[in-house]
């Protein structure tokens, strides 16, 4: 790094001390249950009752169980938490709203922790919210009501929770934009193998995009993750780590932050794209995306937009980037960014033989988790799962092994040219 740029960071580490102090930042806590219960409690069913005026939801358990219950805006959620609980719901359920609520989704969202975020139409209150013993004291039921609300009176009940809250949250965010300009300025690398983040997109209560024949976009990209993985081990020159190896929700920034902290020299997110039914049959291939602002067309931004809204759908409430994280990111990125553009035409190169592209097979994007300023990141789009050939490949052994083999060589000739 630079002189010129190590003085500039040196200089915003004293503003963003300065602003960090000042700043009201609020974020959800997602750090409430230390306990991993071995016995976890199952959800066996859930259900809505009620109209307009008051909706109630009802979820099944089969035992009591601790639960914390919070409201988030823009969009409209309810939050409950719960330790480690296993959903054993019908499939499809929650698709389908009632009343004040328009749907809900379940799932892991933390190692030991369990989430669900019910999408409401409007501002609304909890009325009230209690565990249940039924009859025979051998389940449980978890009933939520909720009542409309305006927003003023939504924002007054907020921000006397915030308050609350505000001083151990922003301790928490001091700490880790600290860590962010430590992170920057820092110059020894690790010494040994390369390293290399692998990046399977969606999980846990954020299942992705739905597949022609009802595969799931995350269980898809976690099984393209874990052949990628094997194939680059075997080459014996890199270390590995993946964000997820299991079925649960990792929010975006914490993507990049594992591929800071880890000091990977290459980040790969992996996806794969949806359309709508009318164009699903005849939209098929791959595309390589890089981060760019703008955005290099409306449909690229279109798509960042929708993966961006994954932590929206797990219920999280980060404050958008200050301004001083923007401008540090900026002062860094220029060259990380060249970097991610140059792995991202080898891997194209490599790729094209083994796969079909779409027409615009480089794109770029304002993709969040594609934001690390030190890590070169690509995120690559398999295929379209809304298409059943393209369905089909993504679940073929073979071909998750020949793309992936693809995949390794381009990484190869990328990382010896660094
Ligand atoms: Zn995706």
């Amino acid at each position: 790094m630079g002189e010129f740029l190590r003085t500039n960071l040196r200089l915003w580490l004293i503003v963003c001390g300065l602003i960090s102090g000042a700043m009201m930042l609020v974020i959800a806590p997602v750090h409430l249950y230390a306990k991993d219960a071995a016995d976890s409690t199952v959800a066996n069913d859930a259900r809505l009752g009620g109209d307009g005026a008051r909706t109630r939801f009802v979820t099944d358990l089969s035992k009591p169980t601790d639960y914390r219950i919070f409201t988030l805006a823009d969009p409209y959620r309810v939050i409950i938490d719960l330790p480690n609980v296993s959903f054993k719901l019908p499939q499809g359920l929650g698709e389908n709203g009632r009343g004040l609520v328009s749907a809900f989704r379940y799932g892991l969202f933390a190692k030991g922790k369990s989430r669900i975020v019910i999408d409401v139409v409007g501002p609304v209150h909890v009325e009230q919210s209690f565990i249940m013993n039924t009859k025979d004291k051998k389940t449980a039921k978890l009933v939520v009501d909720l009542v409309p609300t305006d927003r003023a009176s939504f924002e007054r009940r907020q921000q006397a929770l915030y308050r609350k809250r505000s001083k151990e949250d922003r301790n928490v965010k001091k700490a880790s934009l600290g860590a962010t300009i430590e992170k920057l300025t820092r110059e020894n690398k690790p010494r040994g193998k390369k390293r290399i983040v692998i990046d399977p997109g969606h999980g846990g209560l954020d299942p992705g995009a739905s597949g022609a024949r009802g595969s799931r976009e995350k269980d898809v990209v976690l099984a393209f993750a874990k052949v990628l993985k094997r194939k680059l081990e075997k080459t014996g020159k890199y270390d590995i780590k993946m964000t997820r190896t299991v079925d649960v929700f990792v929010p975006l920034a914490e993507r990049v932050q594992i591929a800071e902290d880890y000091h990977a020299s290459l980040m790969i997110s992996i996806h794969a794209d949806a359309i709508s039914k009318r164009l699903a049959n005849r939209t098929r291939g791959a595309t390589i995306y890089t981060l760019s602002k703008e955005g290099s067309d409306l449909e690229a931004q279109a798509l960042a937009n929708k993966e961006n809204r994954s932590d929206i759908l797990a219920g999280i409430d980060l404050p958008p980037e200050s301004e001083v994280e923007g401008i540090l990111r900026d002062l860094t990125q220029r060259e990380t960014k060249n970097q991610s553009l140059d792995f991202a035409s080898t891997a194209f190169s490599s790729m094209r033989h083994k796969t079909k592209f779409t027409q615009n097979q480089l794109r770029s994007a304002n993709f969040r988790v594609l934001r690390s300023a030190i890590v070169p990141s690509v995120l690559i789009e398999l295929g379209y799962i809304s298409n059943k050939q393209d369905e089909q490949l993504l679940k073929s052994a073979k071909w998750q092994s020949k793309l992936a083999g693809s995949l390794t060589v381009a990484i190869d000739k990328f990382l010896q040219s660094q």
